[in-house]
């Protein structure tokens, strides 16, 4: 494909880009395939000659649409929404066609100081304390990684390692020092609400450390409490186990639950050898909006935070911005300089390369996606299409409520996120039930039945194949997930 060549298609491309966005609404949300469906539409290999973009193009809408759940329709109210948008498509044109991986500085200084700018940006957007600034006299600053789960993994290995330098700065380098951060390594314990992402269980599966949950009742609305966190601290000492990092979740997945910040924020400080990370990826994007900014304070006194501007901030997949207090944490863990890495630009001190912050080496240029973003929409468009979500889903919790015969709303509306559970046409148990010999099992049995239920409700609306929904279970209760999100215009 030459540059004419490529301008047509790429023309071609766009006017089919468009036409879906302007039909999403008319499509079912979800594919009616079967698993396997794409192999015998597919010849066994490639062709031997190269073919014509038309026959090429021709196939999205024979063999890829057909197999398509679409994220972006109004229909589409699982998960989180991955909200997309023609300026952040057009940054990732632009950054596929400049194709630079810019791991050093001087691999592309525009990338790495755009990145810096941009980052800088968002964490005064968020209202992040300004300790994540790279301009911050602790040496703070923001990257760009591709999703929530590099960046607890990131953080996670870094905190391990910065325990073990810590703990070991006394021995000189060799095989004692070796065997005893094996030795200590073994005993590490990384927490998490019993609700925080799966993402913290299996990054400390890869940094080869033990998992454990803290406690996150109903009776607090599901938010790890400062004083469960103690607890747990305790009970893993006294197995003579060693915390070494704490994932505080600001909008779990399950409920958009919010830890309790202020508390843990108290607490942090008489535990400085715990990294601890504020996982916020859905739900951090709200925190444009003023009235979200009063849980930002607390964030000061804890060690990173993240969130996914693919979820909720209109960059197109994957673009999950990870803030760091010391940014030298990460690089006393990541920094490998071999001397095909080594120029004058890094030796100098005086740029950033991005390479000793993360796992990869090569990087994608994703703040232009995140620049173009914030410019075309500009602080006021964000802040309305993140309010536009929140209306959503009070909305619909209205909706609920206007039928109690039927259902049960399990968490009110936190960040447009809903969870409800279907009610059987029988009675909860009566007080009067309650105080008889049998009332527990009449209230397990009734419990069952909701589940059941609602179970059901949810297998059925997602078989239809028009909305797609998700489900979880809290703390025993199946419940229903609703999250709405509209395009952005
Ligand atoms: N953390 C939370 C709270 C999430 O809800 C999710 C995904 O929904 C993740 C982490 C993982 O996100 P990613 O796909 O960016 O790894």
């Amino acid at each position: 494909m030459d540059s004419s060549q490529f301008r047509s298609a790429a023309k071609g491309a766009i006017d089919e880009i468009a036409d879906y966005y302007d039909t999403l609404e008319d499509r079912p949300v979800l594919p009616s395939v079967k698993p396997g469906y794409l192999r015998p539409l597919l010849p066994d290999g490639p062709p031997e000659e190269g073919e014509s973009w038309d026959k090429i193009q021709a196939d999205i809408d024979r063999v890829i649409m057909p197999g398509l759940t679409h994220w972006q329709s109004p229909k589409f109210m699982a998960f989180f929404p991955c909200n997309s948008s023609f300026p952040a498509m057009i940054g990732d044109m632009y950054s596929g066609a400049f194709n630079a991986a810019a791991f050093n500085w001087i691999c592309s200084p525009a990338i790495t100081e755009l990145e810096t700018i941009v980052m800088d940006w968002v964490c005064n957007l968020l209202s992040l304390p300004s300790c994540f600034l790279s301009t911050s006299a602790n040496g703070g600053g923001g990257i760009i990684q591709g999703t929530a789960s590099e960046v607890i993994v990131t953080a996670v290995v870094a905190a391990r390692e910065r325990l073990i330098r810590r703990r070991l700065s006394h021995l000189p380098d060799g095989e004692e020092k070796l065997d005893r951060a094996a030795e200590m390594r073994g005993k590490l314990v990384a927490l998490g609400s019993e609700h925080a992402h799966s993402s913290t269980q299996k990054a400390a599966i890869i940094a080869g450390t033990r998992f454990r949950t803290v406690p996150a009742p109903a009776s607090a609305n599901y938010s790890v409490t400062a004083a469960a966190l103690k607890q747990t601290i305790e009970e893993c000492r006294a197995k003579g186990l060693e915390p070494f990092y704490f994932t505080a979740t600001l909008g779990s997945t399950g409920t958009c639950a919010v830890d309790d910040l202020p508390g843990i924020a108290a607490l942090a400080s008489s535990h400085p050898d715990i990294w601890i990370h504020v996982d916020a990826a859905y739900a951090g994007s709200a925190l444009i909006c003023p009235e979200y900014q009063y849980l930002c304070p607390p964030i000061a006194s804890f060690d990173s935070f993240n969130f996914n501007l693919h979820k909720w901030l209109l960059v197109n997949f994957d673009c999950s911005a990870f803030f760091i207090k010391r940014r030298q944490d990460l690089i006393d863990t990541y920094s490998i300089t071999p001397s095909y890495l080594r120029n004058e630009y890094t030796e100098s001190g005086l740029v950033t390369d991005y390479r000793d912050w993360q796992i990869p080496l090569g990087r994608r240029f994703r703040s232009l996606k995140v620049w173009f973003v914030l410019r075309t929409f500009g602080v006021k468009g964000l802040r309305g299409f993140i309010r536009g979500h929140v209306k959503l889903g009070e909305y619909f919790a209205e909706l609920l409520e206007s039928r109690p015969d039927v259902f049960s709303i399990t968490t009110a509306p936190a960040f447009g996120l809903v969870t409800f559970q279907i009610q059987p046409p029988t009675p909860s148990p009566t007080a009067a039930e309650h105080t008889n010999a049998f009332a527990p099992d009449a209230q397990a049995q009734y419990s069952e039945d909701v589940n059941r239920r609602t179970k059901e409700v949810y297998e059925r609306v997602n078989a239809r194949g028009e909305y797609f929904l998700t489900s979880t279970v809290v703390c025993g209760k199946y419940v229903i997930r609703v999250v709405s999100a509209t395009l952005a215009s």
